[in-house]
């Protein structure tokens, strides 16, 4: 989807944060952060626990909202939204892979695939063949009809990552998507999750604590106390 003719494309930056500030009660988590993304971008948000980079993340899906600051998307705020408009957004343009997956368990892992394209009102079984065209790619043949219960941590991943990119979204979030996932599975489904993202051109934005899932990353920022800051290619190189 292209943004809306007339929109400021924000000096090419596709998602942006500018000095956002949450607290949650007493806590701030984030403290005056700034993250600039450019299109088909992938950047790796890193830092220790507790730092706010899922807190930074979700601001920059529109899942929350700064106290202050702007977030924006291809030029436009999307923290001054109205919540329909902000989940028509997320529902058009983003994808999100939460950190243990979070398929609704009643559902088969097709139909956790095509959940975005039925939500966007696509007709089921045009939903569910575009879903399953997914599985063979993600190394999933077979796992079709099964529900969560009965898929391993790295498929339940795979087929979060399969539903999140289902819609062709224009930026791919990911909350620390191989977390739970051994070394092995982990680096598959990151080869997985950058090689669909390369092909269609998608921006990443993607949260890990672990450097060799970061390495696949153009880019690496490093979130401490609230703050962000951009690792240059030649200091990650040094
Ligand atoms: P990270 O993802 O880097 O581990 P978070 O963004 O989750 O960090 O959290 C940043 C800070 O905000 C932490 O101090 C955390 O305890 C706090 N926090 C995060 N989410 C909530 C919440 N829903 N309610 C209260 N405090 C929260
Ligand atoms: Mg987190």
């Amino acid at each position: 989807m292209t943004p809306p003719s007339g929109s400021r494309r924000s000096d090419g930056f596709l998602v942006e944060a500018r000095d956002a500030v949450l607290s949650f009660g007493q806590t701030p988590a984030l403290r005056g952060a700034d993250l600039s993304v450019a299109e088909g971008e992938i950047v790796a948000i890193m830092g220790p626990s507790g730092s706010g980079k899922s807190t930074l993340l979700h601001c920059l899906a529109g899942i929350l909202t700064p106290d202050s600051g702007e977030i924006l998307f291809a030029g436009r705020r999307v923290d001054t939204l109205r919540e329909t408009e902000r989940s028509a957004l997320r529902r058009d343009s983003f994808g999100f892979v939460f950190q243990f997956g979070q398929l609704v368990p009643e559902l088969t892992a097709e139909e956790n695939v095509a959940l975005p394209l039925l939500l966007g009102r696509a007709r089921r079984a045009s939903a569910l063949a575009e879903a399953r065209a997914w599985f063979p790619r993600l190394g999933l043949e077979g796992m079709e009809r099964r529900r969560s219960g009965e898929l391993s941590g790295g498929q339940s991943q795979r087929v979060a990552i399969a539903r999140a990119m289902v819609a062709r979204p224009q930026v791919l979030f990911a909350d620390e998507p191989t977390g739970s996932l051994d070394s092995l599975t982990g680096e598959n489904v990151m080869d997985l999750l950058v090689a669909a993202a390369r092909e269609h051109g998608t921006t990443v934005v993607i949260v890990t604590h672990e450097p060799r899932v970061a390495a696949y990353a153009d880019r690496e920022v490093v979130v401490r106390d609230g703050k962000a800051t951009s690792l240059s290619a030649e200091r990650r190189a040094s």
